[in-house]
C-alpha cells in the first residue's frame, strides 16, 4: 500500500504523515516513511541543491528535472522494493506536487510534466492520497512557527502563486477521484488524524479480506 500526503507548505502534511506512521507501527505494520525530495543518498544531494538559496538563479525547468531525478532514484531504490516486500510506504509529497507546483504554479506545460513524472515513477501511483486543504493565508500564519527557509520561500512566491497551486491540486484531485481524499486542513491535528486513520484502517481491512488471484481478478481470501 502506497499512501501520499499533498498540499501547500504548512498544510500539515509532515505532521499527519508522522502520526499515521506511528499508528500503523502500533498496529504492527511494516512502515517506510519518506519525504520528497530526498531519502536516498543521491536524492538528498539533490534536495540540498533545491533548498539552497545560493542557487537563486535556478531555472524552473532545471527545478522540474531535479525533482524528477530525485524521485526516479527514490522510486527505484526505495519505493518499488518496499512495495514488493508488502510494506506500507508513506510519502510526504510525490508526483502530484510537481503537477501542482511546476505545472499550475510555475506554468510549465502539463503534458511534459506528466511525461517526465511517468519516467520518474515508472508509473507507480499512490493507492491513497490525502490532500490537506488550507488557504495560503492560513499557511502564511503557520509559517510563524517554522524555520526561516519555508517562511521566506512562501513570502517570495506570494499568495497568487499558492492560489494557482491549490487550483492545480483540485484539478488533480478531480481527475484522480478514486485515490484522492480532500481533508479540511483547518481542523485540529487530532480531528484530521482521526479522519485519516478511519479511512486507512478501513482500506487495510478491506484489502486483507481479498487476495489477487493469478488471473488478476479479485477473490476472497480463504481463512
Ligand atoms: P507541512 O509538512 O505541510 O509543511 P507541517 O506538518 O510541518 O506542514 O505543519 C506546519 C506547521 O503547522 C507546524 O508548526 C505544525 O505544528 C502546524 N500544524 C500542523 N497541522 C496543524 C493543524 N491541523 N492546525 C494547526 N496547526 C497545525
Amino acid at each position: 500500500m502506497f499512501i501520499t500526503f499533498e498540499g501547500i507548505d504548512c498544510s500539515g502534511k509532515s505532521t499527519q504523515a508522522r502520526l499515521l506512521a506511528e499508528k500503523l507501527r502500533e498496529a504492527q505494520h511494516d512502515i517506510v516513511e519518506l519525504r520528497e525530495p530526498g531519502n536516498t543518498r543521491l536524492s538528498e544531494h539533490i534536495r540540498e541543491i533545491l533548498l539552497n538559496k545560493d542557487y537563486s538563479e535556478i531555472n524552473e525547468r532545471t527545478e522540474l528535472l531535479l525533482f524528477a531525478a530525485s524521485r526516479a532514484q527514490l522510486v527505484a531504490e526505495v519505493i518499488l522494493p518496499s512495495l514488493q516486500q508488502e510494506k506500507i510506504v508513506i510519502c510526504d509529497r510525490f508526483s502530484d506536487s510537481t503537477i501542482a507546483y511546476q505545472g499550475y504554479g510555475r506554468g510549465l506545460p502539463l503534458d511534459d510534466i506528466i511525461h517526465i513524472n511517468r519516467i520518474a515513477t515508472q508509473e507507480t501511483e499512490p493507492d491513497m492520497t490525502f490532500y490537506l486543504d488550507i488557504s495560503p493565508e492560513t499557511a502564511l500564519e503557520r509559517t510563524a512557527g517554522r524555520e526561516g527557509v519555508v517562511q521566506d520561500r512562501m513570502e517570495e512566491a506570494g499568495i497568487t502563486f499558492f492560489e494557482r497551486v491549490i487550483h492545480g491540486y483540485m484539478r488533480v484531485a478531480n481527475i484522480n477521484a478514486g485515490r484522492y481524499f480532500v481533508v479540511d486542513g483547518g481542523k485540529s491535528v487530532d480531528e484530521i488524524q482521526g479522519i485519516i486513520w478511519r479511512l486507512v484502517s478501513e482500506r487495510l481491512k478491506s484489502e486483507s479480506r481479498y487476495s489477487i488471484s493469478l488471473n488478476g481478478t479479485l477473490e476472497p481470501m480463504v481463512l
